[in-house]
């Protein structure tokens, strides 16, 4: 069948680089199965960023949530996070979950990665909407997983079927070059779309298949006036110089007519640079490459702790710590975990820490809530105040 792994091959450890398997066996070979903590954090962005978004941890804790007494402690799905913090420690037999190394980081790096660039798009759209486009570039078996990191990242809607079922989404999508080439016309096709389609879905035309997008752009809104959501303008790289002008030309040749209200929707290899540049014309950004195959984040995974003992490998500070937040000012501070946060004062505002970590697993038991991914979505967007791009 496909060349996938399935959930049976994840949760028996299947998906482990060969070296920990080796390690195990050396381990059991030589009787040694320590209580160790170890933590995932991020070195570096590597792509210039200041901040992510952490995604993911709903699948890490149901991986791990089998393995008999490990507990973990991490930030909640949605929290951002920066550079050298930890976002997780876990606790357990080194041969309960060494095995899982492999798939608990693959988790975390990709979901996190799209969650961010997600939340880069959506902060630099600020009012104006972001779809996920981006389901064609991924392989077809992480697509859920690809729109849930989009949508929790910020994105406003999700066009793949199965991705819009799994955050609890109606699917939002336009009208396919396809289906206008097949009936002949835009305004033909626009029609026949608005004749057979559920009247709740917005209608959103695309102009860009035969004519200029002005000319089409006019027709289309006087077909369907009011009815007539948006249109939109899918451009090919060749004409990016003049995507813009092109955009003016069709609000200005829109407006004059009296079709203030049909929305602009922008797509075609957008990015939050080109969002930025456009916000203040489009009211609806497509986006998919940029977000669906978004550089992964580099998490790694350390041994900070050995049957309590803190040690760690070189360049790394060991022992098992938290981040704790200023409720005020967003400053962090990295403590050791057992440290209160109500301890210390913001060295930056004075005002008091909150602990971002939670008690996700205890000793086997899952104390994690899973939030619902609108509820995680709302979290990202309330830290956006503390944000730049
Ligand atoms: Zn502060």
């Amino acid at each position: 069948m496909f060349h996938i792994a399935d959930d049976d091959d994840i949760k028996s450890g299947k998906l482990t680089d060969i070296y920990f398997e080796r390690t195990n066996k050396i381990l059991k070979a030589i009787e040694k199965n320590p209580l160790v903590k170890a933590e995932i954090f991020l070195k570096s962005f590597l792509c210039g960023y200041s901040w992510g978004v952490l995604a993911g941890i709903e699948e890490t804790i149901k991986l791990l949530s089998g393995v008999d007494k490990i507990s973990i402690r991490c930030m909640p799905e949605g929290t951002v996070f920066r550079d050298f913090q930890p976002v997780m420690v876990i606790e357990g037999k080194y041969l309960d979950f060494g095995v899982y190394e492999t798939a608990i980081l693959g988790f975390l790096c990709q979901a996190s990665g799209i969650a961010t660039k997600a939340a880069r798009c959506k902060l630099a759209a600020q009012d104006k909407l972001v779809y996920s486009f981006g389901g064609r570039r991924v392989h077809p078996a992480i697509t859920p997983m690809v729109e849930r990191s989009a949508f929790i990242g910020g994105a406003d809607g999700v066009s793949t079927t199965i991705g819009a079922k799994l955050i609890g989404q109606e699917p939002v999508g336009t009208i396919p070059h396809s289906l206008i080439l097949i009936i002949g016309d835009t305004v033909e096709a626009t029609k026949a779309f608005n004749q057979v389609i559920e009247p709740e879905v917005k209608r959103i035309s695309l102009i860009d298949t035969f004519n200029d997008e002005k000319f089409e752009a006019i027709r289309v809104a006087e077909c369907f006036g009011e009815d007539l959501y948006g249109i939109r303008l899918d451009t090919p790289s060749s004409r990016r110089g003049d995507f813009r002008k092109i955009l003016e030309e069709v609000r200005w040749e829109l407006d004059i007519r009296g079709f203030d209200k049909v929305r602009l929707v922008a797509s075609g290899g957008l990015d939050e640079e080109d969002i930025l540049n456009l916000r203040d014309i489009v009211d609806v950004f497509g986006v998919g490459t940029s977000i669906s195959d978004a550089r992964v984040l580099d998490f790694s995974l350390d041994i900070v702790e050995i049957e309590g003992k803190k040690i760690s490998k070189r360049g790394k500070m060991s022992g098992a710590k938290k981040v704790i937040r200023c409720s005020k000012c967003f400053n962090d501070r990295i403590v050791l975990e057992d440290r209160k946060a109500s301890d210390y004062k913001c060295n930056r505002c004075g005002s008091t820490y909150k602990d971002v970590f939670i008690d996700a697993v205890n000793k086997g038991k899952i104390l994690y809530d899973f939030p619902h991914a609108f509820d995680i979505r709302n979290r990202v967007l309330g830290q956006f105040k503390f944000l730049e791009l």
